[in-house]
Order: C-alpha cells, then sequence, then structure tokens
C-alpha cells in the first residue's frame, strides 16, 4: 500500500476516506483536517486565548499537540478526579507534556474544590460517570470563565460525538441535540465558546497521530468506563462502521447539517443564573451545587 500523498510506504490505511498515508502525511493529514474544521466552523482565530481541557488521553493532548504546532495561544486545565491509579497517571502523563512544551498547565483538585469521583458517586447513588460529567462541565466552565479565555476546547472525537448522537437519538433528547454542535456559541454571560476540533477525525486516528508525534498519553482506560452505555453505542457504530465504512463521519455530518438545526431553533430557552454559584443553570440551584448538598447530607448523616 503506497501514501495517497508521496507515494511512500504507506503506515496507516483510512478506510472511510479510501486513503492511507505515511507516517509525515498522515501527521499533515491530521493537523490540516484540524486547521481545516476550525476555519469552516470559525471556532477561533489566532486572537482567541484558548482553554484546552485535557485529561492525560491520545485525544485532549493530541488536540492541544495540533494547536500547539499551528501557533495557537493555548493553556490547559486538567481535572484531579480523585479515580486512584488512573488519575495519578493521567495527571502525570499531562504535566509531563506541559513541561516538554513549556506549555502552562492549570491542574483543578476535585478533592479540595468540590469531591472526588468515587465520593460523589458513593453518596449520592450515581452512576460515577454522571456525577463525572457534570463536574467536568462545571470546572471547565470556570476555569475558562475565570482565566479570562474566549474559548474552551475539548478533545471529543468522532467516536465520541456518533456515540453520543446515537444515544441522544436513541431516547430523543432534543435538547441534547439541540445543543450536540461542533461550535456552542456562549448562551450565559458566564460561558464561553466551546468547540470540539477533532469532531470529523476518529478515535483511531487521534490514537496514531499521538503515537506517531511521540506523545505520551494514558492508554487505560478510566476503570469507572466499563460497561457504560457510551461504550455499548461505540461498539454497535464500530460494527456498522466495519461493513460500511464512512458510516459515523456521515452519521454525524449529516445529523450537524440536516437536523441540528431544526433542534437548536426549538429548543433556544437560554440557562438562567444558579442561585448558589452563580454559574449558568437550567434549574435555580445547578446540578453540581445540588450534588455538593446532597453529598454532604448524607456525609453528615453517615458521621451521625
Ligand atoms: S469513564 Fe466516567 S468516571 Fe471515568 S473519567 Fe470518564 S466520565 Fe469520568
Ligand atoms: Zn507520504
Ligand atoms: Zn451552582
Amino acid at each position: 500500500m503506497k501514501c495517497k500523498r508521496c507515494g511512500e510506504r504507506a503506515e496507516i490505511q483510512l478506510r472511510s476516506h479510501n486513503a492511507a498515508f505515511c507516517r509525515s502525511c498522515f501527521v499533515l493529514y491530521f493537523q490540516r483536517q484540524v486547521e481545516r474544521a476550525i476555519h469552516k466552523q470559525r471556532m477561533f482565530t489566532p486572537q482567541d486565548r484558548i482553554l484546552v481541557a485535557v485529561s492525560g488521553g491520545k485525544d485532549s493532548l493530541a488536540l492541544w499537540d495540533v494547536l500547539l504546532t499551528l501557533g495557537y495561544q493555548t493553556e490547559g486545565v486538567y481535572l484531579a478526579l480523585g479515580i486512584g491509579d488512573y488519575s495519578e497517571q493521567s495527571q502525570h502523563k499531562a504535566e509531563a507534556f506541559a513541561r516538554q512544551r513549556g506549555a502552562s498547565l492549570r491542574v483543578v483538585e476535585l478533592s479540595e474544590d468540590a469531591v472526588a469521583v468515587p465520593v460523589a458517586a458513593q453518596f449520592t447513588n450515581r452512576v460515577p460517570c454522571a456525577a463525572c460529567g457534570m463536574m467536568k462541565r462545571h470546572f471547565f466552565d470556570r476555569a475558562a470563565l475565570e482565566g479570562g479565555f474566549s474559548v474552551l476546547a475539548t478533545g471529543h472525537n468522532l467516536d465520541d460525538e456518533a456515540a453520543r448522537l446515537l444515544g441522544n437519538v436513541l431516547h430523543w433528547q432534543t435538547e441534547y441535540l439541540a445543543r450536540q454542535t461542533p461550535v456552542l456559541e456562549p448562551s450565559h454571560p458566564k460561558f464561553v465558546r466551546k468547540v470540539r476540533p477533532l469532531y470529523r477525525l476518529g478515535e483511531l486516528e487521534s490514537a496514531a497521530y499521538a503515537f506517531f508525534r511521540g506523545i505520551d498519553y494514558v492508554i487505560d482506560e478510566c476503570p469507572n468506563s466499563v460497561g457504560a452505555t457510551q461504550l455499548h453505542y461505540k461498539d454497535t457504530l464500530n460494527r456498522l462502521e466495519a461493513t460500511m465504512p464512512g458510516t459515523k463521519l456521515n452519521f454525524v455530518q449529516e445529523f450537524l447539517r440536516s437536523a441540528q438545526p431544526a433542534f437548536a431553533a426549538a429548543n433556544d430557552s437560554p440557562p438562567q443564573t444558579c442561585a448558589e454559584c452563580g454559574m449558568p443553570s437550567f434549574t435555580p440551584v445547578c446540578a453540581f451545587c445540588r450534588l455538593l448538598q446532597e453529598v454532604k447530607r448524607k456525609q453528615e448523616r453517615s458521621v451521625a
């Protein structure tokens, strides 16, 4: 198999694009795809200050690497979730990445600023991912606001977007469908623009990019991801993709082109302001503050 761009021996084949690339052409291809998404979706410009949410995994570090290579003004934010060895390892990888590139990384300790994910799950009978996802949203929004950033970028890839879309469609979660877009403009003065520059690039592509660029990322998955619903959706989509290459990209692209604007138009109620923390919320007290109150109440009761 030959590289589509230079004719040298190919090292990676992209069936959905009917193309193969050698190592250096693939790196260029990946960076150009990200650049194209940024321009086409008007995500940000070189004047923006971008906060990149990094987990220590392949996607967020690949994204940060591309943005640094393209010369954008970035800083990283890492959320220490308190999930044992997994959190320790991923923080170590994120910090090493930032140090090697002379980039700035903010670390937020959930156990100090709120409550670690396992404790939140234990005291609220929530699945860990529900508590974790909500706290991530709260702290990333807050870090972007407090740091005066104009954009918050996350490393969600095509597989994440397709799985999320499948889940939202299966349950007809129209409010979530309205907000599922690679660029979410702020709907509240305390929100910044949220962008997903990897939304057209698959999981295997970001893993290959990270590998070819020598990025040392955490390979182990979070222990809480075992059995997660999202993985079932990904598995189903992978089987469809194996027999019909391009299914995931088409699913997401066609949704964004023909369906998402209709959901967005029908669900345009902006968030209010949380009475406790002052962050945007769709209820008088936000889900994050309610979670903390619940944990506190149950912790006190268990001590008593
Ligand atoms: S798998 Fe769940 S608990 Fe683990 S990092 Fe992801 S959302 Fe959080
Ligand atoms: Zn090549
Ligand atoms: Zn709140």
